[in-house]
């Protein structure tokens, strides 16, 4: 089958799927063991070495959050503090165990949360922060540690945006408190759905592992073993969380590509940079993409006012924007008054995100940038 070219719009992003993850998926229809079986054993297997430690697979990263939370004894009375600038999944998780989102503003050179605006949202409701390695880029989480610790706090990594990005000289998820990954469609790797949950925390495996399986106890093990229970014990809250044999095949496939995919990325962003580094009036994340995989390129148009005109502009021309984030706390479900987000307020309305998956090319990257300074030129009275 030949893959079908949107008359050369140029996607924001875009699962990137080969005849390997097609022949995998075949394989396990062929075998007919659809549910979760021995292709997520193995995928679990490979995202352990990947890591370096224990990795579980679910069926996507919202349900990471949300178990990864429910295992450290989050609940209704308590607080989680996180970037209001993030994907509604990482809000919804937490609002899932019955805790309150706790809104925190971000750092206008990282986009990740604010180390001092953190600081000050701290009660003793908090249990839990929850850092968003934004686009790729974790902050300084450094300091977030030593917050967490300070105040003896737990940390939830929403690392979505963060599968293989290098930190103080180790993957993100190798270390640090419990790490949580989306494996959904157009992320670093994908599964078509998917998440996994990274720790070396015993305690917070034992109880992932029956949690995604409706809290069936040592379900997971039985079910790898390939054997199912029928006579079995509940003792806790369960969801259906689990990761089919189909998601692993594709993971497994995508996995092997990991190292061209983050090349790929990673040059894209670069030449993204490169190529925008002279406009006066757009601002770049200062990664260096020797370390950090973008999941999403994101740049500030300082002074935007009409971002809905330039996205239409770009669309004219072909080129497909997106926005991360609108914030949450403009949600009526998590609306917050007052809550003095100054720095998400001040830019989450300058925020445009340019395409980038990896089969995106260096002349459509320089198309891209060419068509966005053009507009800001040319178009200024009606933008800005
Ligand atoms: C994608 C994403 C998630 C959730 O992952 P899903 O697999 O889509 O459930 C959580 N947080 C952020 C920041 C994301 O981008």
């Amino acid at each position: 089958m030949e893959k079908i070219k949107k008359n050369s719009l140029i996607r924001l992003s875009k699962s990137c799927i080969g005849n390997e993850e097609k022949n995998a998926v075949l394989q396990v229809l062929d075998r007919e063991y659809l549910g979760m079986g021995n292709d997520v054993l193995k995928f679990e297997n490979q995202l352990t070495s990947f890591f370096n430690r224990e990795a579980l697979c679910v069926v996507n990263g919202t349900a990471a959050l949300h178990l990864a939370l429910q295992a450290c004894g989050v609940g209704p009375g308590d607080e989680v503090l996180v970037p209001s600038l993030t994907y509604v999944a990482s809000f919804q998780a937490i609002s899932a165990t019955g805790a309150k989102p706790v809104a925190c503003d971000v750092s206008i050179d990282t986009f990740t949360i604010d180390i001092k605006d953190l600081k000050q949202r701290i009660t003793n409701k908090s249990k839990v922060i929850m850092p968003v390695h934004f686009s790729g880029g974790v902050g300084d989480l450094d300091e977030v540690y030593s917050i967490a610790k300070e105040n003896n706090l737990r940390v939830v990594e929403d690392a979505a945006h963060a599968f293989g990005t290098i930190y103080n000289g180790t993957k993100i998820g190798s270390k640090g408190d419990i790490v949580c990954f989306s494996f959904d469609g157009i992320k670093n790797i994908t599964s078509g759905e998917g998440g996994a949950i990274v720790t070396s925390d015993k305690e917070v495996l034992n109880k992932v592992k029956d949690a995604r399986l409706l809290g069936v106890k040592n379900d997971t093990q039985k079910r790898y073993k390939g054997s199912r229970s029928w006579a079995f014990e509940v003792d806790e809250q369960g969801w259906r969380y689990h990761m089919s044999n189909i998601m692993a095949a594709i993971g497994i496939e995508q996995l092997k590509k990991f190292t061209s995919i983050a090349s790929s990325r990673k040059h894209l962003a670069k030449l993204y940079d490169s190529c925008l580094k002279n406009s006066s009036k757009i601002y770049t994340l200062k990664h260096d993409y020797n370390c950090v995989l973008p999941h999403i390129y994101v740049i500030r148009v300082i002074g935007l006012r009409n971002r809905e005109k330039l996205r239409e502009m770009l669309l004219l021309r072909g080129v497909e924007t997106g926005i991360h984030y609108q914030p949450n706390h403009y949600l009526n479900f998590y609306k917050i008054e007052g809550s003095n987000l100054f720095n998400t307020n001040q830019i989450s309305h300058e925020l445009i995100s340019l395409p980038l998956h990896p089969e995106i090319t260096d002349k459509e990257i320089k198309y891209i940038c060419n068509c966005l300074l053009e507009s800001l030129e040319k178009s200024a009275d009606s933008i800005f």
